[in-house]
């Protein structure tokens, strides 16, 4: 962040962000900040805008109408791997390169802005996703579900970025290697003191790790709410439908239980 930006200016601002595919409103004027430090989940229907969305802060989609400003500055005014040199990304079909092994995909981001990761480096982000050294030299089709993923994450973490951007991150992973890494992404979002947006269509997931949940329906935020917020009955019909998912499971178990 420049100097003299007070540090309370946001870290993402999105301006009346549109984005239209032909007939399709994708993201529908969209404006909202997002403070730094912050650990924000964007839930919502499937096709209701959230990736979209999300691609527009690394300019991997510019907007059709309005600005995102990330750290005071238009994206689109910013050379791109300049900017996603700045902003980690981890998506779900984590797109590890199979003929590489896990330390070259890690590396990946820094070669391209032509720097070169020692291996004490890599280790470095081994440890940080709780994987030991040694995997470096395994190639990706030699790893578990989980493991591929944790190696996004490290790869995502490689430029040291202020913000993640992790768009349904552990969407293909059974639920107690998705419980552990999200658990894990958390605590390393406080550790590195970074502001992470984390994209998922799983209220539960959201309510579990966010400090603030947005909900997108058909290309709007439709609620924006802490999850004490939503869990009391904030946030309107279409959140409070998804909360209902997680809340109806959760009494169901307590109730067998008894
Ligand atoms: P979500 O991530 O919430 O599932 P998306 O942001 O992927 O939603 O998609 C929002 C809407 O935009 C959907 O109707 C989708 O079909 C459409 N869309 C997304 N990307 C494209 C594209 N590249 N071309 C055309 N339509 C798209
Ligand atoms: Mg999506």
């Amino acid at each position: 962040m420049p100097p003299d930006a007070s540090s309370d200016a946001p870290l993402i601002a999105f301006e009346t962000v549109s984005k239209v595919y032909g007939p399709v409103v994708a993201v529908d004027a969209v404006s909202r900040s997002i403070a730094a430090g912050s650990f924000v989940a964007l839930v919502g229907a499937s096709g209701s805008g959230k990736s979209t969305l999300l691609k527009m802060v690394n300019a991997l989609e510019a907007p059709s109408e309005g600005r995102v400003m990330f750290e005071g500055e238009d994206v689109t005014a910013l050379d791109p791997p300049t900017l996603r040199r700045r902003i980690g990304y981890v998506f779900q079909g984590i797109g590890l390169f199979p003929h590489m092994s896990v330390a070259e995909n890690i590396a990946i981001g820094p070669r391209l802005g032509g720097e070169s990761l020692t291996r004490a480096r890599i280790a470095e982000l081994l440890e940080l996703v709780e994987l030991e050294a040694d995997l470096a030299a395994r190639m990706p089709d030699e790893l578990s579900g989980g493991q591929r993923q944790r190696v996004g994450v490290a790869r995502a973490l490689a430029n040291d970025p202020h913000l993640l951007l992790m768009d349904e991150p552990f969407g293909a992973l059974d639920p107690i290697t998705r419980d552990a890494l999200g658990e894990r992404v958390r605590a390393l979002h406080e550790r590195l003191g970074l502001t992470t947006v984390m994209v998922t269509h799983d209220m539960a997931e959201a309510l579990l790790l966010a400090d603030r949940v947005l909900v997108m329906d058909a290309g709007c935020i439709v609620a924006d709410e802490t999850p004490g917020g939503l869990l009391a009955g904030k946030g309107g019909e279409i959140a409070q439908g998804l909360v209902a998912v997680p809340r109806a499971q959760a009494e169901k178990l307590a109730a067998m239980e008894r």
